[in-house]
Parts: structure tokens; C-alpha cells; sequence
């Protein structure tokens, strides 16, 4: 039987390493590529203007690559569970594909979707391919239990062995006997909006820094695969939180989106590692994927992963409730010139780097401010281009040390971590220009320059840029017994909570090159 599919892109937009549509090419006499505008789903407080940005360009991306192939992009509005029903009765459809999401929203509306096609005679078929493993394997190889260690992961996947390799793009052969039917109406009725369009507010875009789209993404990994001793000898510690421009891949945005499939990225590091001596996980390349295949499978297998109540594995905390802080967080007013940097370039660009989310996470959170890591995880969801559930809550869990990582009393200093990668400050001057003109002396503490050099700098302290939040020195030690209280009542059974024994504190380096080691 010739079949007439629907291939449902979510994430996953992208062609190469896609064997959900290769399954929808087969026996296939047409082809509708969807993608749903689900209001729940895109509306303003998830995604911000940045990541809007980012997702129509890799629309546009996707409808220009599926024209070479003589299809087209359907974009349709509404819920799934809504407008697929119908999609199927208008066009006949026999066949729906999609890639396999283990987001806990979407496994829900995925079943319903499914019930749906079943219901109306419609084949369901889906695949792998947003992750390097099958997470449910990962969790099968472990008794049903997320593995809580990075070694024990490691273990895993060394027990499953290397990812599937990733399979090529369809080509024009595989599209000899398959066609999309489109209109004339086809924009009008199906075409990618405008952010305009959307009704969204563009006047806060920049400069348009990390596009959006399959073929941005695979130039990128190109570029970075050119430079064998950079990739070979990759350290994540030793990669800079201030750098002016990143000193790592930025390739997340388009591996969060699945315009780069992370098994593609995998095995081209693999090519280039072959031969060469190269670094390794935790801190290598390699490592970085699979720490994202960690929390993915930490995700799958732990309830309620997003929260703190109701989420097994986390040590409950009594955050405080204080909307001012968290606005003053939020909106790059904290006092601290390094802090407020980088919410700056959060805001404005979208990505930040690693240890620069370390930073303005602990400071949250345990360091300073003591505020939920569940009201961090939502303005990074909002502000992200790389926003992702499980690596967000997985991350910020860690940070917050809730989970995973137990020493609460190592905490970032909001004016000595910065320091150490860029003594002058030119990360500050360039997020914060305000601030340019102090003196290296001073610009990661400007409430501590005598008046003269704040006003040869044109800016004085409590007027033009706001006094220091919090006294980091005092309130950090405050928190810290604080965090300790909260780790005395965790119950005996509580994962790891031996674990959180105090030692002689190493450095920042030190402590993330021993992650994999720390439950
Ligand atoms: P690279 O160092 O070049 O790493 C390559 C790839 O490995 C990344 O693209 C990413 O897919 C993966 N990766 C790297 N570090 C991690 C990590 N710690 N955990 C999981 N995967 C990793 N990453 C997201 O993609 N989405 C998020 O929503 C997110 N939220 C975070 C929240 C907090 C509080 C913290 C501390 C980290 C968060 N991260 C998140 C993880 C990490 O910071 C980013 O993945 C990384 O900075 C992306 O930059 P890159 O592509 O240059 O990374």
C-alpha cells in the first residue's frame, strides 16, 4: 500500500540523521512535512523574542531545504491533539512519523496524539533520535533506575556501546515517488509567519548572533571539526566564562532545536579524536554530550524532575519568597558588575557560557539570594536559545546543590570567579558600558572607588548603578548554614546524603574536573 504520511517536526528540524521521515519516505506517495504553532506551548512567558527568532529561521531553514526535494513546509496552528485529527481526514492520511520526546509534556500529548491517529486507522511510527541512546535502554541497563552518577552513566554506555551512527538526508532518489501536494494558497494558508506576524515586540533584537536553521548549524560543526587541536585537547574547565566572544562550541542552541543531530556531532568529534591524542570525558567533547545524555536519562527516570516537591532525589530547601530580588536578578540589577554582565548578555544574545550560568545560578540560589533554582529555570527557559527541560532543571538542581552535586559550601565568589579569566574586566565594559570607564582596580567592585574616580568614570554608585544587592561575604556564610539545615533533615535514605562532608575546598577548576567523581 502507498502510504500518505505526515511527518510531524517538534524538535528534530532538521533532514540529516532523521530516520522518523526516512520512515515516512517508505511506501510513501505523499509527504506533508508539519510543524504545529501550539499557543501552549509558544507564547511569550517560554520563549523569548531571542528564541523566536532562532526557531523561525530554522523554519525557514527546513521549508527551503524540503523545496529542494520538491516538498514543503505546513505550518498549522493550534494544539496537536486539535488540528491533527482533522489534518488527517482533509488530506487521507495514513501514516504519522515523528521523533521520540521524552519531555514529560510531550510523552502526554504524544499518547493522545497517537490514541487519536489509532482511532482514525492511521499508522503511528516513531524514532530515536533527539538523544545518543534510547534513554528508556539507558534506564533499562540500570534496573529502571536513573543512573545518579556520571560514572555510573559512563558504565552504561560503555555496557550499550557507541551510538548509532546517523544516517544520511533523504535525497531526490529517495523522493522519486513522493509528492507533497501544495497549493497556491500554500503561503497563506501554511507559510511561516513573520515574528511580526506573531504580534511579537522586535525592537529588543540584536544583532542576530547564532541563526537558526540545519544548514547554520552544520557549517558551524564543520568549522569547529577544522580545528583538530582545539577539539582534541578540549578541557571544559579550562574554557572561559568572560571570554568576549565563546569559548565553547555554541552549538547548543541548534542541538536543543535538532537542527544538529547530537549523534552527528558525536561521531564527526569521533573522526577527528581518531589518531590523535585527545582529552575525555567529563571534560572532553565527548564528555559534554554525555552529560547531556545524564540529565536527559536523570529526567526520564526521576518524577517531577522540574520541581523541588515531589521530586525524590532533591533535598528540600526553605528558598524565600522575594520578588524584588528576583526581579533585581533577573533584570541585571544586582550591584555585581560581573553578575549583572552576564544577565546582560543572557538577555541581549541568548546564550552564556557554562560557568557564567554556574555563577549567576549559585548566586540565585545557595550563594546569595536564596531563591527557588525553579524561578532561575524559568527566566533561562524564557531567555535561552538553548532552553531545554531536562538539561535546565538537571542543571540548575546541581547548582542549587539540590541534586547530584553536594558540597554547598563551595560557593562562587560574584566578584573573585570573574577575575580569574579576565583581570580587566572587559567582559563587564562590554555588557555593561555604563561601568567602561572604571579602573581595572575597581570594576568588579564600584561601590569600593573613592567618589572622584566615580565621577571621573560617570558613574556613581547607588545613583546610576545600584549598590551591591547583598554583602556576598556575610550572606554567603549565612546560606551556608542555612543549606545545612536542610541537608540534616534529609531522610537517611535520601541519595547521597553522606556525601556532603565537608574538606579542605579546592579550587572552581578543581571542583568541576572532579564532577563526574561527586554524586
Ligand atoms: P559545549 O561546551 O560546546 O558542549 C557541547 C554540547 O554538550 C552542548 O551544546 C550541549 O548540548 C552539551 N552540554 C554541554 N554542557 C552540558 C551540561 N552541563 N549539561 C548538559 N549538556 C551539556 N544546556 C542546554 O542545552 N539547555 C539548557 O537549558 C541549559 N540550562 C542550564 C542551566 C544551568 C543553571 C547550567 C549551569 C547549565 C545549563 N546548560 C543548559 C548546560 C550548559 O551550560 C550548556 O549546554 C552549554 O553551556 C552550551 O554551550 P556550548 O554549546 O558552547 O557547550
Amino acid at each position: 500500500m502507498a502510504h500518505t504520511c505526515i511527518h510531524w517536526f517538534r524538535k528534530g528540524l532538521r533532514l540529516h540523521d532523521n530516520p522518523a521521515l526516512m520512515a515516512a519516505l517508505k511506501d510513501c506517495k505523499q509527504l506533508y512535512p508539519v510543524f504545529i504553532l501550539d499557543p501552549s506551548l509558544h507564547n511569550n512567558a517560554c520563549v523569548g523574542i531571542n528564541r523566536w527568532r532562532f526557531l523561525i529561521g530554522a523554519l525557514k531553514d527546513l521549508d527551503g531545504s524540503l523545496r529542494k526535494l520538491n516538498s514543503r513546509l505546513f505550518v498549522v496552528r493550534g494544539k496537536p491533539e486539535d488540528v491533527l485529527p482533522k489534518l488527517f481526514t482533509k488530506w487521507k492520511v495514513t501514516r504519522l512519523t515523528y521523533e521520540y520526546d521524552t519531555e514529560p509534556y510531550s510523552l502526554q500529548r504524544d499518547s493522545k496524539v497517537t490514541s487519536l491517529a489509532k482511532e482514525r486507522g492511521v499508522e503511528v511510527i516513531y524514532k530515536v533520535s533527539h538523544t545518543l541512546y534510547n534513554i528508556e535502554r539507558v534506564l533499562e541497563e540500570n534496573n529502571g533506575k536513573p543512573p545518579l552518577t556520571y560514572t555510573k552513566l559512563q558504565a552504561i554506555a560503555k555496557t550499550i556501546g557507541p551510538p548509532k551512527r546517523p544516517i544520511p538526508a533523504p535525497t531526490m532518489d529517495d523522493m522519486k515517488d513522493v509528492k507533497t501536494p501544495s497549493s497556491e494558497n500554500h503561503e497563506k494558508e501554511y507559510g511561516i509567519p513573520t515574528l511580526e506576524e506573531l504580534g511579537l515586540d522586535t525592537a529588543p533584537l540584536g544583532e542576530d548572533l547564532f541563526p537558526g536553521g540545519e544548514q547554520e548549524a552544520l557549517r558551524r560543526l564543520d568549522e569547529h571539526m577544522k580545528r583538530t587541536k582545539w577539539v582534541c585537547s578540549f578541557e571544559k574547565p579550562q574554557t572561559s566564562p568572560n571570554s568576549l566572544s565563546p569559548s565553547t562550541t555554541v552549538l547548543s542552541p541548534y542541538v536543543t532545536f535538532g537542527c544538529l543531530s547530537v549523534r552527528t556531532f558525536w561521531w564527526r568529534l569521533t573522526e577527528v579524536y581518531r589518531g590523535n591524542k585527545h582529552s575525555d570525558p567529563p571534560v572532553s567533547l565527548h564528555g559534554q554530550l554525555l552529560w547531556r545524555e545524564f540529565f536527559y536519562t536523570a529526567s526520564l527516570g526521576i518524577p517531577n524532575f522540574n520541581k523541588m516537591e515531589g521530586n525524590s532525589v532533591c533535598t528540600q530547601v526553605d528558598w524565600d519568597t522575594n520578588p524584588d530580588y528576583l526581579a533585581a536578578w533577573r533584570e541585571a540589577r544586582t550591584g555585581y558588575p560581573f553578575i549583572d554582565a552576564i544577565m546582560t548578555q543572557l538577555r541581549q544574545e541568548g546564550w552564556i557560557h557554562h560557568l557564567a550560568r554556574h555563577a549567576v545560578a549559585c548566586f540565585l540560589t545557595r550563594g546569595d539570594l536564596w531563591i527557588s533554582w525553579e524561578e532561575g529555570q524559568k527566566v533561562f527557559e524564557q531567555l535561552l536559545l538553548d532552553g531545554d527541560w531536562a538539561l535546565n532543571a538537571g542543571n540548575w538542581q546541581w547548582l542549587s546543590a539540590s541534586t547530584f552535586f553536594h558540597q554547598y559550601f563551595r560557593v562562587y565568589s560574584p566578584v573573585a570567579f570573574g577575575k580569574k579569566t579576565d583581570k580587566n574586566g572587559d567582559y563587564i565594559r562590554k555588557y555593561l558600558p555604563l561601568l567602561k570607564k572604571f579602573p581595572a582596580e575597581y570594576i568588579y567592585e564600584p561601590w569600593k572607588a573613592p567618589r572622584s574616580i566615580q565621577q571621573a568614570a560617570g558613574c556613581i554608585v547607588g545613583k546610576d548603578y545600584p549598590h551591591p544587592i547583598v554583602q556576598h561575604e556575610v550572606i554567603s556564610k549565612k546560606n551556608i548554614q542555612r543549606m545545612k539545615l536542610a541537608y540534616a533533615k534529609r531522610s537517611p535514605e535520601s541519595p547521597s546524603k553522606s556525601k556532603g562532608v565537608k574538606r579542605k575546598a579546592p579550587s572552581i577548576i578543581e571542583m568541576i574536573k572532579k564532577k563526574a567523581k561527586v554524586k
